[in-house]
């Protein structure tokens, strides 16, 4: 077993904490405040090759695999949650399309994304659907050499800048789940209507939408994948893709407590109250140490399941326990963080204030922590017990 990062990884993490200390950190909180897209980190992510380092050299990506894209992202996500996702997303639906797609579509799109030139949402959870992800109502309807796209989707994460929506919908409707696919939706189609959700409590410079599909056609070729008859693998063949995606979301939350960490302990080493540095008091001392086994813990896990799909041997329970580990421990990090702080952590002239927010969304999205102990109680017992 080797936990060793190669050189390359090493300069690799390296130059990815220079580029977010010094170009990321500072203008971190003005995004926030103005629930602005930062147009100018993505160009910078781009121009450094950040958006296209998992995918496959052939598509114009350096095919460095998902352990060195992640630590890239957990180096971002340190001092800024939203400029990570932006790396982060990069690896979910072009990831889709490299491991699914027909030839065609990998060949036209996945060289534009690892430019930064072409983004793709993932519009799959609807009102009624969203843990069970299988309850989808949005229909494709094959007609002629297009497909009717009719439904609703909501939550759909930068919907409202999309080039492309990969809308998860069903192609054979009397087949229950096994009738799911995907297909490429264009921004703009006519019969599209897209609508930003407000008063979102963090990240607050990506916009989740709902999308509104009224007959809105589609060339057939945009297809990703297809339900049944005409493809088994329609719904489960994306499915092992998520397995990175969510270890992901992990491995962006052991960032945000990673630099919460960072900013208490320096804060203690500098506080005093009572004739003592803080640092010097036990109580938060172990609290410190306690914190710090914890997040010890998730980043062992959460590079361990990322290596197993860089291995091509994706282990999906270790992937939500990964996340789930790793997605509360942010939560209570980050929180107890901001405690060091006393009432200065209290008030956004701090980043620990937006980092308790932002961090939040991380234990919902990407499947939440108690569907994803729902996949570990399965591999416990398999499927007695659960009505699926
Ligand atoms: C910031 C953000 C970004 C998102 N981005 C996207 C996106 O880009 N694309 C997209 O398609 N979706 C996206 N989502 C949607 C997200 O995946 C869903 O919110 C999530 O799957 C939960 O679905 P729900 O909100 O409908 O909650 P529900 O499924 O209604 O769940 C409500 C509560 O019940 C619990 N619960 C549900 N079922 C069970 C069960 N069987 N056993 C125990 N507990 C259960 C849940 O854990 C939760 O606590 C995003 C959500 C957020 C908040």
């Amino acid at each position: 077993m080797n936990f060793e990062l190669s050189d390359e990884q090493v300069k690799l993490r390296d130059a990815a904490r220079r580029l977010a200390q010094d170009q990321f950190k500072d203008k971190a909180a003005q995004w926030d405040r103005n629930e602005q897209f930062p147009e100018e980190n993505k160009h910078r992510l781009a121009e450094l090759g950040y958006l296209g380092l998992s995918i496959d050299p052939q598509y114009g990506g350096s095919g460095a695999g998902l352990v060195s894209t992640y630590l890239v992202v957990e180096e971002i996500a340190k001092v800024d949650l939203l400029t990570a996702m932006i790396v982060h997303d990069q690896n979910v639906s072009p990831r889709i399309i490299a491991n699914h797609a027909p030839a065609h579509l990998r060949q036209r799109l996945l060289p534009e994304v690892a430019k930064g030139k072409l983004e793709i949402s993932i519009a799959w959870t609807e009102p009624q659907a969203g843990s069970d992800g299988s309850a989808i109502r949005t229909t494709a309807t094959r007609d002629g050499d297009h497909y009717v796209i009719d439904g609703q989707k909501v939550f759909t994460t930068f919907g409202d800048r999309a080039d492309l929506h990969l809308v998860y919908a069903r192609f054979a409707p009397s087949k229950g789940a096994r009738g799911v696919g995907t297909i490429l939706v264009e921004r703009g189609r006519p019969g599209l209507k897209v609508h930003k959700l407000e008063g979102k409590m963090g990240v607050r410079g990506a916009c989740e939408n709902e999308l509104f599909f009224d007959q809105v056609r589609v060339p057939a070729d945009n297809v990703v994948t297809l339900g049944e008859p005409e493809h088994s693998r329609g719904f489960v063949a994306p499915l092992n893709i998520y397995n990175g995606t969510r270890v992901g979301m992990g491995v962006m939350a052991l960032g945000v407590a990673q630099g919460a960490f960072e900013l208490a302990r320096d804060y203690m080493m500098v506080r005093e109250q009572f004739g003592q540095k803080l640092c010097e008091m036990q109580g938060l001392r172990w609290m410190m140490a306690d914190m710090l086994i914890e997040i010890e813990a998730a980043r062992c896990l959460c590079y361990k399941a990322l290596a197993l799909v860089d291995a091509g041997r994706p282990d999906p329970c270790l992937s939500s326990i990964a996340k789930v580990q790793a997605t509360e421990m942010a939560q209570k990090v980050t929180m107890q963080c901001q405690q060091m702080f006393g009432g200065y952590g209290y008030f956004g002239l701090l980043p620990l204030e937006r980092m308790v927010r932002d961090v939040r969304m991380l234990t919902i999205t990407g499947g939440t922590t108690q569907t994803q102990k729902n996949l570990i109680a399965s591999h416990i017992f398999g499927h007695q017990g659960t009505r699926a």
